[in-house]
């Protein structure tokens, strides 16, 4: 288990808003979207550093008196494309008894994943799109896997701050006794496209604003 490989681009310890409590972030690489906002375009394509679970794991424990109530987030890029480097590195570090989450697209609706995690938060992406299906088939597989889940979105100004489609995604939420947290749409991430000389899609949309964010969750509560 400790030999099975992965592509991850980096490792930042010290969110606190990746899950509960204090976290250290391992970026994967590869991503099977191509959302018009992504913020981490450098970990879109699978290369990176190759590290072993075994490696990462000891690197990440030397952090676990930091963490008290909190863990590691696995994030990206898609992390759950890269499935038996995951659950190695889950296991190895639930082995150390430490808290281990997903940060997903919910697209990979994998139960053997989902399983193994401690939680999963699902950043629906509603932005370019209604069909909402695929996320409600994700979550009812962590609801029957016993799996804790939250669910995020980027709010996007003129792309899914719609009464109809705030309605639509608390319904969906609801259904499931969950809420929403929206995240405001940034564009520090502009740079870094500039950096990989990629067009960033949405560098024309502006961002949203703290009314954008008040006006949305009124909407959403109203549902
Ligand atoms: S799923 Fe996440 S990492 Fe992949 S393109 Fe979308 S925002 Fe970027």
């Amino acid at each position: 288990m400790r030999e099975e490989k992965g592509h991850i681009d980096s490792v930042y310890c010290g969110s606190g808003v990746d899950g509960r409590g204090l976290r250290c972030v391992v970026f994967f690489t590869g991503c099977n979207l191509r959302c018009p906002f992504c913020h981490n375009p450098e970990t879109l394509f699978k290369q990176g550093k190759e590290t072993s679970a075994g490696e990462l794991c000891d690197k990440l424990k030397r952090y676990k008196p930091y963490f008290r109530k909190g863990g590691v987030t696995l994030s990206g890029g898609e992390p759950f494309l890269q499935k038996k480097f995951l659950l190695a590195l889950t296991a190895l570090l639930k082995e150390a008894g430490i808290h281990v989450v997903a940060e997903t697209n919910g697209q990979i609706a994998d139960g053997e994943i989902v399983s193994a995690l401690d939680g999963v938060i699902v950043d629906v992406k509603n932005q370019e799109t209604d069909d909402l299906s695929s996320y409600e088939k994700f979550f009812s597989l962590c609801e029957r896997r016993g799996c804790d889940f939250r669910i995020t979105n980027v709010l996007v100004p003129g792309k899914n701050d719609a009464k109809e489609k705030l309605a639509a995604l608390a319904a969906l939420a609801g259904k499931f006794g969950k809420s929403v947290k929206l995240l405001p749409f940034r564009k520090l991430c502009t740079d870094k496209y500039r950096e990989l000389g990629m067009d960033f899609p949405y560098e024309n949309v502006r961002e949203a604003e703290a009314e954008d964010e008040e006006r949305a969750y009124k909407l959403l509560c109203a549902e």
